[in-house]
């Protein structure tokens, strides 16, 4: 049913396909800018540097040290070398973490940002930063975050290790499951929600079964963007709540995490939202929307409980309690109990209720 809704697309122009790397040095052209900063973690330093090399007269250096959780002191870091190398637009090769990292340099310095995503998470096309500093996560949203171009480029993807490619790509679905009942949804964003799900719930095993294939991963980068869309412009509940609290509280690995939690806070929202479950039902093609997905990464042959990524026991009431300290809209009240059986259910890896 469609009822009154606000709609406000995001201004990023995307170029998607095979080899659309090479690329780069016209996206940067069409920014204006004159000397580009390449931004990677030090594992994908060697990418970076090949990226830097087909910028040509365009490359202004190369900072590597991208790293989880935007830490404040890598970005002055990174800031200082930006300033130094008079760079005026930054090129962040890599997942969400490389992502962040040219995120924090835009807020501060208003530079331009050409974004190349090499996992599923999706923060290429949000205005959404989460920084860290001494410990404390703070996240913004502003417009001054979002980067001006994304290239996907499929190929970059293929060397994305399959555990790594499954939990990613349930951390896209995540986004989407949210935004089918964010208070906010739009008739737009649930189709993207719908296709993006329905996208990785056929990519995800098929890279499980051969990392190579590539029409599984045009498909997952496909579906990921799709999903990164919903993140950008829908609010999201009670599972990204749940995420953050675990990931700050009890330094939980963040997409391994959402995809243990993702079925547990389908099933609590169930009764709650259903047009939304008739939707996760319809992509997963399957009877049940929690159970569909829990199927679903039972078969990617990942972590199923919290336990197994280091959460422990005795973190499962101190966990409920911070859920629920500060109200936040979710489709079904936050109550501490059903919270505490959810982590509980979840820390164990037994399937959702
Ligand atoms: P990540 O960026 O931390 O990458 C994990 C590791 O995989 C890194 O070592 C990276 O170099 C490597 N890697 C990435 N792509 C690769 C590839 N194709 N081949 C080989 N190695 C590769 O992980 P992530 O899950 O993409 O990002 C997680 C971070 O992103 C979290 O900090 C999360 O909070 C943030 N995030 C932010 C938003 C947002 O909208 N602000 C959205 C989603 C995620």
């Amino acid at each position: 049913m469609i009822g009154s809704f606000v709609y406000d697309a995001l201004p990023v122009r995307v170029v998607f396909g095979r080899g659309t790397l090479s690329a780069a040095a016209a996206e940067v052209e069409r920014l204006g800018a004159k000397r580009a900063l390449v931004l990677t973690t030090p594992q994908q330093e060697a990418e970076g540097r090949r990226l830097g090399a087909g910028l040509g007269g365009l490359f202004g250096g190369i900072y590597a040290g991208a790293t989880m959780h935007t830490p404040a002191d890598v970005t002055e870091a990174a800031l200082s070398i930006m300033t130094e190398s008079g760079a005026d637009c930054v090129v962040s090769l890599g997942g969400g973490s490389t992502t962040g990292l040219g995120k924090a340099l835009a807020l501060r310095s208003g530079v331009d940002q050409l974004c190349i995503p090499t996992t599923y998470a999706g923060s290429e096309m949000t205005p959404i930063l989460g920084e860290t500093r001494d410990g404390l996560k703070t996240t913004v949203r502003t417009l001054d975050v979002l980067p001006e171009t994304v290239i996907y480029d499929v190929d970059l993807t293929l060397t994305l290790p399959a555990a790594l490619s499954a939990t990613s790509g349930i951390n896209a679905v995540a986004h989407a499951v949210e935004a089918l009942y964010a208070q906010d949804r739009s008739p737009i964003v649930s189709l993207m929600a719908e296709e993006g799900i329905r996208a990785l719930a056929v990519a995800l095993p098929a890279i499980i079964r051969d990392p190579q294939d590539v029409e599984a991963r045009t498909q997952a980068l496909y579906g990921a963007w799709l999903c990164g869309c919903c993140l950008g412009s829908a609010g999201m509940a009670l599972h990204h709540k749940l995420c953050h609290v675990l990931g700050g509280s009890f330094n939980l690995p963040h997409a391994e995490t959402h995809t243990i939690v993702l079925p547990h806070a389908v099933a609590y929202n169930a009764a709650a939202a259903p047009e939304a479950m008739a939707a996760i039902r319809r992509a997963l093609g399957a009877a049940d929307a929690a159970n569909g997905l829990f199927d679903l990464i039972c078969g990617l042959g990942v972590p199923q409980a919290l336990a197994e990524i280091g959460m422990p026991g005795d973190g499962i009431d101190r966990a409920a309690d911070i859920a629920v300290e500060k109200p936040y809209w979710n489709p079904r009240p936050i109550e501490r109990d059903a919270i505490h059986a959810l982590l509980a259910r979840a820390h164990a890896g037994e399937p959702p209720l």
